[in-house]
């Protein structure tokens, strides 16, 4: 079988790079909120928000949100769904001026390995997420408001800030991740656009939840986009929080658009490692276009999942040499550094 996987040696190296550069950069650059010992996270949370763009008004008077599919309808004092949109004095509040995550790091760890390989990429989050999965990597920052176990300290940042810090550390791509990015969309955005003007790339590592009224918003602002495919099976996106077809049409839009996009499956032994649903899911990627890069990885017991297994190196190259034989030109055994050959 062929081999799929990068210079490991070359990524670690960059990688302990990355983590010097960014407690240098942290300590001197990034402030934490400040916050008064009454202020729960959520209070913190609306103070770092501006009036929302991408939502229309029912003629009821209420506001719906459509920076994702879920497109929640929201009346004066309440949220969406994912907690951090919230409509206010008639208007949608929506995340802006903090980050919850930050490094520098090569751009094959979000992954992506089509676009300027060897080159490192600035990476941020913030708090939230518009689905709930049991098994979520990382839930400290996705699921801060619905879980009182998680929870980063928030960091006071500007789109100029951000900017500065990836061209001082040599980073050629603004890359929104670790949350969701769909549902910080305009300062996602707003970041960007101030990149763009530095000559810095775009992208968002996104659940694919999207919609088209969000993506004629934003689409000219992204040059990447990955996907995490969680699962070929609606029941289960269902639970996870949206619907399949919404993931699927997501992806569709995204490369009709001319985003370059890779996607992303999680492999998580006895929830989505059936082969038969991991061979539809190929088929459908490789209908769409063979040229889409799939990477398959390695999950590892986290939040709600613990007692699940991890996935092993031998399922993840069995599980690449299944998308090949359906199509696929570009398929990734991925994230088991020295194990995937
Ligand atoms: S981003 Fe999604 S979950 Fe959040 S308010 Fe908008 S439609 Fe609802």
């Amino acid at each position: 079988m062929q081999t799929y996987l990068q210079d490991v040696e070359s990524i670690c190296t960059r990688l302990d790079q990355s983590v010097f550069f960014m407690v240098r950069v942290l300590s001197r650059s990034l402030q934490p909120i400040r916050s008064n010992p009454k202020e729960n996270l959520e209070e913190i949370l609306k103070r770092f928000t501006i009036p929302g763009r991408f939502y229309t008004r029912e003629s009821n008077g209420k506001i719906r949100c459509f920076a994702c599919a879920l497109k929640c309808v929201m009346s004066e004092g309440k949220a969406g769904f994912c907690k951090v949109r919230f409509v206010k004095d008639g208007e949608l509040r929506v995340p802006w001026g903090y980050v919850a995550g930050l490094q520098i790091d090569p751009i094959e760890k979000k992954p992506f390995f089509h676009v300027m390989p060897g080159s490192e990429a600035l990476s941020w989050g913030m708090l939230g997420c518009d689905m709930r999965c049991f098994y979520c990597q990382n839930w400290l920052t996705s699921q801060a408001l619905r879980d009182p176990l998680s929870g980063t300290t928030p960091l006071e940042a500007s789109p100029e800030q951000l900017v500065k810090l990836a061209l001082s550390g040599g980073a050629k791509t603004l890359v929104s991740t670790y949350n969701e990015p769909l549902i910080s969309s305009e300062w996602n955005i707003d970041v960007f656009k101030a990149g763009r003007r530095e000559g810095l790339h775009t992208a968002y590592v996104s659940n694919g939840n999207i919609t088209d009224d969000l993506l004629d918003e934003i689409g000219s602002y992204l040059d990447y986009y990955k996907i995490d495919l969680k699962t070929f099976d609606d029941t289960k996106y269902r639970k996870l929080g949206t619907r399949l077809e919404r993931v699927l049409h997501g992806i569709e839009i995204l490369v009709e658009k001319g985003i370059w996009v890779e996607l992303v499956t999680l492999i998580v032994p006895g929830y989505n490692d059936s082969m038969e649903e991991l061979r539809a899911m190929a088929r459908f990627i490789s209908d769409l276009d063979p040229n889409i890069p799939w990477h398959v990885t390695a999950f590892h017991p986290d939040y709600k999942a613990l007692d699940y297994q991890r996935a092993t190196a031998n399922q993840l190259i069995r599980i690449a040499e299944m998308g090949k034989e359906e199509g696929l030109t570009f398929v990734y055994a991925g994230n088991l550094p020295g194990m995937v050959k």
